[in-house]
This record gives C-alpha cells, sequence and structure tokens, in this order.
C-alpha cells in the first residue's frame, strides 16, 4: 500500500520573522519534533524539497513582484508590503523551496509514489495575491500548485479547500474568473475576521462564476456551524464539480486553542474536516490530495492538530 509523503526541509527555518511575530520557525520545529517523538515520521515517505523553478511562480504572479520581494531581501529590507510580512536575507529563497517542495510533493502523488501528501512549509501562502505579500504570505504554494497540475500533468478540474480560519484572500482572487479550479473555503466570518474578505455572495465572475465558494462561520459557532457547512455547501459543491486532484489550504487557527480566531472549534471538530476531506478525496479523485500547511499559532496545539491530520492521511486513526 501506497504510503504517505511528508515534505519537510530544515531550510524553512530561515525565513525569520522576529520574536514577536506569530508566524514562527518554532511551529514547523514542534510539528517535526512531535512526529518524530510518536514514531509517525518513520512511517511517512519523505519527500526532498527543492526550489522551485521562477517559471512556475509566474504562473500565479507578477514577475515585477516577484523581482521585487528578491530585492527586498537582498537589500536588507525588514518587511514587505506591510509591517506584519517580515522578511530577512534568506526569506525570498525560503519561499521558493516551499513552492518547489509542494510542487515535488504534488509529483510524488501524480507519479504514484505517494497515496498523498502533508507539507509542514513556510513561509504560508494563501493570502499572497498576484503582484503582493499579504498576512505573513509572499508566494501562493496552493495556487501555484494548481497551475503546475494543470499544465505539467494535464489535471483539468481542481478543487481547492482552505479550511484555515482566515480567508484565502488571495487564491481566491488568482481563481476568481476560471472555471478550472473551484476554491471552497470556510473561515470566520469577515467582519470579524482578518483579511475582511470572503462573503457568501462572493461566488466568482464571468466564466468562474459559480466555481468560488465561501462559507464565513459566525464566531463562537465552532463545531456545530462547521460540520453542517461543510455538509450542506462543499459536498454539494465538489458532487457538482468532480474535482480530479484536491489541494488543502490547510489551518489550524480555527482551534478553541488559537488566540488568532474566536471559531474555537475543538480537537474533534478538526478530526470531522480531516475525515471528510479524505473521503471527498477518495470518491472523487482517486485519493490524490495534497495539503500544505497556511496557519496554525498555538505552539502546543498546532503540532496535535497537524498529527491527528497526518493520521487521516495515512489511515492509521
Ligand atoms: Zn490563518
Amino acid at each position: 500500500m501506497l504510503r504517505t509523503g511528508f515534505l519537510y526541509d530544515p531550510r524553512f527555518l530561515l525565513h525569520v520573522t522576529g520574536d514577536d511575530h506569530p508566524e514562527c520557525p518554532d511551529r514547523l520545529r514542534l510539528i517535526v519534533e512531535n512526529l518524530e517523538r510518536s514514531g509517525l515520521l518513520g512511517q511517512l515517505m519523505q519527500i526532498k524539497a527543492e526550489k522551485a523553478k521562477q517559471h512556475w511562480i509566474e504562473t500565479v504572479h507578477h514577475i515585477r513582484y516577484i523581482m521585487r520581494f528578491e530585492e527586498s531581501c537582498a537589500f536588507g529590507m525588514p518587511s514587505i508590503d506591510h509591517d506584519e510580512n517580515r522578511i530577512c536575507y534568506d526569506s525570498y529563497d525560503t519561499a521558493m523551496l516551499a513552492v518547489g517542495g509542494v510542487l515535488k510533493a504534488v509529483d510524488a502523488v501524480m507519479e504514484g509514489e505517494a497515496a498523498n501528501a502533508f507539507c509542514a512549509v513556510r513561509p504560508p501562502g494563501h493570502h499572497a495575491e498576484f503582484d503582493r505579500a499579504m498576512g505573513f504570505c509572499y508566494f501562493n504554494n496552493v495556487a501555484i500548485a494548481a497551475r503546475y497540475l494543470q499544465e505539467k500533468w494535464g489535471v483539468k478540474r481542481i478543487g481547492i479547500v482552505d479550511f484555515d480560519v482566515h480567508h484565502g484572500n488571495g487564491t481566491q482572487h488568482i481563481f476568481e474568473k476560471d472555471n478550472t479550479v473551484f476554491y471552497y473555503s470556510i473561515h470566520e466570518h469577515p467582519s470579524f475576521s482578518y483579511p475582511g474578505t470572503g462573503r457568501e455572495f462572493d461566488i466568482g465572475m464571468g466564466d468562474g462564476e459559480g466555481f468560488t465558494k465561501n462559507s464565513p462561520v459566525l464566531p463562537g459557532r465552532g463545531d456545530t456551524e462547521y460540520r453542517k457547512r461543510l455538509t450542506d455547501d462543499l459536498l454539494p459543491a465538489m458532487s457538482a464539480f468532480q474535482p480530479q486532484f484536491l489541494l488543502l489550504s490547510s489551518g489550524f487557527d480555527a482551534h478553541v486553542d488559537d488566540l488568532m480566531s474566536g471559531t474555537n472549534l475543538s480537537t474533534e471538530g478538526y478530526n470531522f474536516i480531516f475525515r471528510l476531506l479524505v473521503d471527498l478525496a477518495v470518491r472523487f479523485c482517486g485519493g490524490r490530495l495534497v495539503s500544505v500547511l497556511e496557519g496554525g499559532y498555538h505552539l502546543d496545539t498546532l503540532p496535535i492538530l497537524v498529527s491527528n491530520h497526518i493520521k487521516y492521511l495515512a489511515d492509521l486513526k
């Protein structure tokens, strides 16, 4: 039986954001330590990261933004586009490596070497727009993976499910006129949460109308509302779209312990999501799924949730 792939590279720790920044290298360090300690890491197929070719970044981002990001790092600027998007000398290379790693994970699944895969990457990607960094995100890892699947592997219909507690504005904007990529996001209601986008009436435009779906959840509604919205909104949408590959923007910041949100999702609530998404991939995509880390900032809870997620992917739970 094919194993679940796991992408990690210690160089992902070289994107240094400063002591007071929630998107810190410790997030990944603790995820990997926990997987090692539990023995789960040894049961996964290790995927090696390599830097993405710039061509693939350009399928989603403007060349001028790519160059501006590279130069800002080389020139020692403290941030790009907003104070929250901290950068250091190594941030550009780290972001290129994260994208390249996700593409290697896609290859491993498409080549039949791994059943599915989890990518423990930094920096995250779903807020990154065509021409600017946003919300700790620089390159939109998942959006680039969708274009790569289409161009390199000829996969026609890609489903993206984003369960980070924040709306993936970047991913939505990149695909909002596209009927070959379905973007679904469940997140805390934009009136209460960053970045303030992802309303229910955003359904895409032009050719892409009906290929974007948002399920905003009011603060405090937690497990019950997540179950209802995923069952009533996501499942029918995917049944109609029939994706051939599932990409996940996996955020763990909706958890009750995580101070980034007030959605109060429990550990069990997260397990419900993990089970439902694996089932979805089996039903429509022959199990083909690549999950990419976005947010999740509680340093004790994040490693547990990631481990649970991987257990569902690897069918060990
Ligand atoms: Zn988030």
